[in-house]
């Protein structure tokens, strides 16, 4: 973090900064000089360097960094630009009131690739309350105007988001909705800096306002699909990572003063005066020098360097303490919890308790009435809860068998002593859409004679549960390409790896040996350690999915799968599937239901501008569905609908023979030229009965197009159930279930009427 300005053109009462215990402020130079500013550059390189950093992320702050000016900002990243980017990724960041932004320096951030968090606090009275010119003035509108340059297409990649202290005395849902109304990518909702020493204040009758106030805001926003990203919420989830303010992540901060001080964080300020001093500076050590400080290393033991308080505390790995400076009490120092403890225990529990966890599985429905509730044209949840629980059987079956086929006994023990000890860890790894036909492509390639077998699953499911439940361990994993890959977290390509690396779990992330290579790799999602592909996730109404563009055995769809993508191209994806969601929701909330209670991933197919709509299912991948990446979310919800009736299908095929086996038998269909097998046939009227339901329920509120499309499926739909009634091609069981698909069908028809 580089203090670029240490001056500000607002005057805000919470500002840690200039208002707090700490007033060194008042020494130091109103701006960093050229000479600071290069010897802060070469620091940065040097240690890049010696270190082999993928990634150096550099925020410039204050003060205000905009106080340089367009010419100062543009000679600052000149400087770091010069020194850094031959040794390693620059990422540049700034955090500013917004003030002062105006066209040219929009232009000139965006064209220097600097992302800009602005700081904002809610509606005007909550935002005005606290950050406001030295003439007491509202700069409440200065700062939409800056928002709303930001949110400007030639100026939106530079928008990072809003950074927003707490108040309880604001009313939580004003201040949620200015926030929303931003259209932030990323909301950072902070607690006021406070310690033991100075109290936050507890206005009103209750012990825990800030849990209350944050957690109506999360009920809000879950309520409402999670329309945008809130670390808080995001970091506090089970396994979701932490930021410098929660969690056991080693801190990574460390601030250059104006004056070329090295500082710890500057949150520290509210503690004491000097509290983020460390006594070096740029000029006469190195970044490793200034780590060493006593107050950065033990910010770098995990569980280890909190007080015991913390360390006996049930929800130490997702609080971890808190942020530091709220441990400081003067007489014990940070060997507290955090002030806010009561708020943070409650907060983390309403967290959990809201909604209930989206992938906990409603209670199953007998088997029996599986089919008969399918035959409705969506299924209820219960029947998607035991189609997915069948689905969890099969994969838990094959990894059986691939255990007694040449794999890993260790790796084994430790999935088996994980079953017990944390079984929400591998039941979330195996219901990975692409561990089944890991699996499925080991025991072929096992059978084959003469074949070589494909890669060991077992290590590397064993690791990935290891992660997820936070348990240490050590595992030989074979590599496969110069890749590890990891099912729900990524993948590490790492040329030089050799046939097999020894992975060792660590808290928060995992170290690997092989070959002539080392890396240690941190699992937290804003890093990024060289090759390691980490997956990316996007928040939808059923809870969390997937961007799946990484794990080798996606390509199983017949078609060509998209390499990965760039994050700007994964973020617009996931905002177009979330949004087709909720499109989904609006037109067909029973089949909305459905999507909730099993899909987990999408994977983006290649462009082919010859069809650029297209998408696919594989019966070994249930969860999920694969698409071409197409920005209409209208469009992408009737693919949505259409892939998941396949996968729910398939699964329900999976339990129950419906069609006659071993029969040549080909039937005409209006929707292909070519003949198609009985169960094909099946599936494209089980998916076109879906389509019909979406088309007429768009028919019924906008009439025109859609009432055609309408017709059109249903009419498909129909010939096709009619033909494979004809055909008979079907099981007494498929008989029943296209029947009952024939009634579905009827009352479709008399409902569009
Ligand atoms: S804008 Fe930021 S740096 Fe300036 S006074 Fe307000 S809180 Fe402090
Ligand atoms: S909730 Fe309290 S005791 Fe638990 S880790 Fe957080 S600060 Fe420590």
């Amino acid at each position: 973090m580089l203090k670029v300005h240490s001056r500000c053109d607002l005057s805000c009462d919470h500002c840690y900064v200039y208002q707090h215990a700490d007033q060194t402020w008042r020494g130091r130079p109103v701006r960093m000089s050229t000479a600071t500013v290069r010897a802060a550059a070469r620091r940065i390189a040097e240690h890049a360097r010696e270190h082999a950093l993928p990634v150096v992320h550099v925020v410039l702050h204050g003060g205000e960094p905009l106080l340089l000016g367009a010419a100062g900002l543009r000679e600052v990243l000149a400087e770091l630009r010069a020194a850094i980017t031959p040794w390693t990724r620059l990422d540049l960041r700034m955090q500013t009131n917004g003030v002062l932004l105006d066209d040219e320096l929009c232009r000139l951030l965006v064209d220097e690739d600097v992302q800009v968090g602005v700081s904002f606090d809610g509606d005007r009275a909550a935002n005005d309350r606290h950050r406001v010119f030295a003439h007491g003035g509202s700069s409440h509108d200065h700062v939409r105007r800056a928002l709303a340059l930001l949110r400007r297409p030639e100026h939106r990649a530079s928008y990072a988001g809003i950074l927003c202290t707490v108040d309880v005395r604001n009313d939580p849902d004003r201040v949620y909705e200015a926030l929303l109304a931003e259209s932030p990518p990323r909301v950072d909702l902070l607690l006021p800096h406070a310690t033991w020493d100075n109290p936050p204040p507890r206005p009103g009758p209750g012990s825990t306002p800030y849990a209350d106030w944050l957690g109506r805001v999360h009920r809000r926003w879950v309520d409402e699909g999670r329309p945008m990203s809130i670390r808080l919420f995001e970091a506090l989830r089970p396994g979701g990572g932490g930021t410098e303010a929660f969690g056991l992540a080693p801190a990574d901060v460390l601030v250059i003063e104006a004056d070329g001080s090295w500082e710890q964080v500057d949150s520290l300020k509210t503690a004491y005066h000097g509290a983020a001093g460390t006594g070096f500076d740029v000029f006469g050590q190195s970044v490793d020098e200034a780590a060493r400080h006593p107050g950065v290393a033990v910010r770098q033991e995990g569980v280890d360097g909190l007080c015991a308080t913390c360390r006996a505390c049930p929800v130490v790995d997702r609080c971890g303490g808190g942020l530091y400076a709220h441990r400081w009490r003067t007489g014990s120092g940070f060997d507290n919890p955090s002030v806010y403890c009561a708020d943070l225990l409650r907060l983390v529990d309403s967290v959990d308790a809201y909604p209930r966890p989206a992938r906990q599985p409603p209670a199953a429905a007998p088997a029996d009435d599986l089919l008969d509730d399918l035959a409705t044209g969506h299924g209820s949840t219960a029947t998607l809860a035991l189609l997915a629980a069948t689905q969890l059987s099969i994969t838990r079956a094959l990894l059986v068998s691939c255990r007694d086929r040449g794999g890993s006994p260790a790796a084994w023990e430790l999935l088996v002593h994980l079953d017990q000890a944390a079984p929400e860890a591998v039941r979330a790894v195996l219901e990975h859409p692409f561990v089944r036909p890991w699996l499925v492509h080991r025991l072929d390639s096992s059978a084959r004679s003469g074949a070589r077998p494909a890669v060991d699953p077992l290590p590397a499911l064993a690791v990935a549960a290891a992660l997820r439940a936070g348990v240490p361990a050590a595992v030989h994993v074979p590599v496969r390409a110069d890749a590890i890959t990891l099912p729900t977290h990524g993948g590490l390509v790492l040329p030089g790896l050799g046939e097999s690396a020894e992975v060792t779990v660590l808290r928060g992330g995992f170290r690997v040996r092989g070959g002539s290579v080392e890396r240690t790799v941190l699992l937290d999602p804003v890093e990024s350690s060289a090759g390691w592909r980490p997956t990316r996730d996007v928040s939808v109404p059923g809870g969390w999915l997937l961007i799946e563009d990484g794990d080798p055995y996606r390509d199983c769809y017949g078609q060509p799968v998209a390499p990965r993508l760039a994050d700007p191209a994964a973020r617009a994806l996931g905002r177009t599937v979330a949004e087709a969601w909720r499109v989904v929701q609006r037109d067909v909330p029973a089949h909305a239901a459905t999507l909730d209670g099993g899909l987990r991933a999408v994977v983006p197919l290649t462009p082919d501008p010859v069809r650029p709509l297209r998408s696919a299912t594989a019966r070994h991948a249930f969860g999920a569905v694969a698409v071409t990446p197409h920005p209409d979310p209208e469009t992408m919800a009737v693919l949505l609908v259409h892939e998941w009736q396949h996968a729910k299908l398939g699964a329900a095929l999976d339990l129950y023979d419906l069609v006659e086996p071993g029969q040549g038998t080909r039937i005409r269909v209006p929707w292909r030229p070519d003949p198609r097998p009985p169960e094909g046939v099946l599936q494209g009227v089980y998916a076109h009965l879906a389509v019909t339901q979406v088309w007429q329920s768009r028919a019924a509120s906008t009439g025109g197009d859609a009432s055609a499309h309408a017709d059109r499926y249903l009419s498909w739909t129909r010939d096709g159930v009619d033909a494979l009634l004809a055909s008979r091609s079907l099981t007494a069981a498929g008989e029943r279930f296209v029947g009952r698909l024939r009634h579905a069908l009827e009352e479709t028809r008399v409902g569009s009427r």
